[in-house]
């Protein structure tokens, strides 16, 4: 796959388009001008990779809307180095994002047949995230703490495990609640351990599975 001249010049208009939406951090939106989102997208909706729409990427799953996924990294508050965990590698778009960031990136995706595919689109790619097969309401605790989590899927609470694996310090950013739609919750460990939660308004994921598909 190519990335051409016109791809290029209809992702700075997505670019603009997600910055007149609000979004300010300049290094988020670069990253966004420097990931080709046609390359995760499957070909039929190739022409559509530009709008700022969610997609279906198979296996009932969606890459997320870019809007959604600038808006979930500039409130992760990367900083260049930072350990991040990924819980829904899906197209791996977002994993890229934050690889583009500087961030160290460690991506959990439950839906074998996905895992499978974006791992090696990501390597044709030259992204290299360390990528696993797993529960995400597990976390990755081998590899713990992390700087920042990052949840891509719809929790109906927010998972212990996660909490535990964020370092004090660290930043976690998690789409709370039922199906139809869920509270993007920031969520900040303090040094001593206690957690700060801010409430940073609504969105619609698909929901993080329980059972190993
Ligand atoms: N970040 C993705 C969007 C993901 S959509 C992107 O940039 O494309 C949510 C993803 O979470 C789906 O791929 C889904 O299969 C995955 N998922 C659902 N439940 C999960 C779980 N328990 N653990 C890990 N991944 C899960």
């Amino acid at each position: 796959m190519k990335d051409t001249f016109k791809h290029k010049g209809l992702r700075k208009k997505l670019v603009e388009e997600v910055r007149n939406k609000g979004i300010k951090d300049e290094n988020v939106l670069s990253a966004l001008n420097n990931v080709p989102r046609h390359f995760f997208m499957d070909s039929s909706f190739l022409e559509f990779a530009y709008q700022d729409k969610p997609f279906p990427i198979g296996s009932g799953q969606t890459i997320s809307q870019p809007y959604t996924v600038a808006f979930q990294t500039e409130l992760l508050e990367v900083e260049k180095g930072n350990k991040v965990l990924e819980i829904g590698t899906g197209s791996g778009y977002q994993a890229c994002i934050l690889i583009e960031m500087g961030a160290r990136v460690y991506t959990v995706e439950r839906i074998k047949s996905l895992y499978n595919k974006t791992k090696v689109l990501l390597e044709q790619m030259n992204y290299f995230p360390k990528m696993f097969y797993g529960d995400g309401y597990k976390g990755l605790p081998a590899f713990a703490p992390y700087d920042r989590i990052l949840v891509t899927a719809a929790a109906p609470y927010v998972p212990e495990g996660l909490l535990k694996q964020l370092k004090p310090g660290g930043i976690m950013v998690i789409p709370v609640g039922a199906a139809d739609t869920q509270k993007m919750q920031k969520i900040i460990k303090l040094k001593d351990g206690s957690l700060d939660i801010n409430d940073c308004g609504y969105f619609r994921f698909v929901p993080l599975l329980n059972d190993r598909s």
